[in-house]
């Protein structure tokens, strides 16, 4: 299938590796010019390296926190026109209810909440001017099936959520479409840290670990990056035009619902 954004010029944050690569791979894939970020230059720049080569697309990079106001209005200022928007960025940590402050609070709504906000209100203008634009946030599964220990994930992606769900049908009528994806167990150096933690927890090896979390999960496997970045492509492609505000579940089954 044609997606019918050849040409397209994407911002995908948190790039580097995993799930945000995934997505830039795939959009590169149907011939999106690319601005890439990620903290870390070295790896930011070999990834970079390896989409031109792979699918000739322009790529761009700007390394850099996207938590921070001066990257997000650098990677901003790089894309200029931006037609398509990916927002992501780490997670924050794993605690306990009563050992959250005010300021561990502020700082995951900052990340996971603001960060996406901002840079939805930067690109937006543009978008409605051309009539034109494809948004998708990285959330997790967490937003509908809560992860304990993930509080502060679990909060601010929530907050996330509720804003997309009304903004989505302001930007509607202008062509504008912006929904999110939520991840479950995915291939990535994060699953691998989580799995590492349960192996040293319980006392037991990292591939036991990995089996065990697998068999919770119908798929009976992790998604990988890849699958992950061919939705993300679909729901920034021409065919995505009446996919409103939605939220979708890519987790292999593990969230048990009839709906
Ligand atoms: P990952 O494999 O660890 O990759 C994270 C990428 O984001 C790297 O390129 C990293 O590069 C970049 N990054 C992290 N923090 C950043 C920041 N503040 N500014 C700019 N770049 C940043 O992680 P992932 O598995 O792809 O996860 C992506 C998101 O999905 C996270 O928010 C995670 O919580 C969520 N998620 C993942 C899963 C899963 O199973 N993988 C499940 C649910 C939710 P640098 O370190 O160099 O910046």
């Amino acid at each position: 299938m044609d997606l019918g954004i050849r040409g397209k010029r994407a911002i995908v944050c948190a790039a580097s590796k995993g799930l945000g690569r995934g997505c830039a791979e795939a959009l590169a894939g149907e011939g999106v010019d690319l601005v890439l970020n990620a903290r870390g230059a070295d790896a930011l720049e070999t990834t970079a390296a390896a989409i031109r080569a792979a699918h000739g697309v322009e790529v761009t990079t700007v390394a850099g926190d996207i938590t921070t106001e001066p990257v997000r209005a650098a990677v901003l200022a790089a894309a200029g026109a931006a037609d398509i928007l990916v927002t992501n960025a780490g997670g924050p940590p794993p605690g306990l209810w009563s050992g959250w402050g005010r300021d561990d609070f502020l700082r995951a709504i900052d990340a996971n909440m603001l960060t996406p906000i901002a840079l939805m209100q930067g690109v937006l203008p543009g978008m409605i001017a051309r009539r034109w634009g494809r948004i998708v946030n990285i959330t997790s599964a967490a937003v509908r099936s809560p992860v304990p220990v993930l509080g502060l994930s679990n909060t601010a992606r929530t907050g996330l959520t509720g804003f997309v769900a009304g903004t989505s049908r302001q930007v509607a009528p202008d062509g504008v479409v912006i929904n999110n994806l939520l991840p479950g167990i995915h291939d990535t150096d994060r699953a691998t840290a989580l799995d590492t933690g349960v192996s040293r927890t319980e006392g037991i090896g990292i591939d036991a670990a990995r089996r065990n979390r697998e068999a919770t999960i119908p798929a009976r496997r992790y998604g990988t990056p890849a699958e992950f970045g061919a939705a993300c492509a679909f729901l920034c492609s021409q065919h995505a035009g009446f996919i409103i505000g939605q939220n979708l579940l890519l987790d292999g089954g593990a969230f048990n619902a009839t709906m």
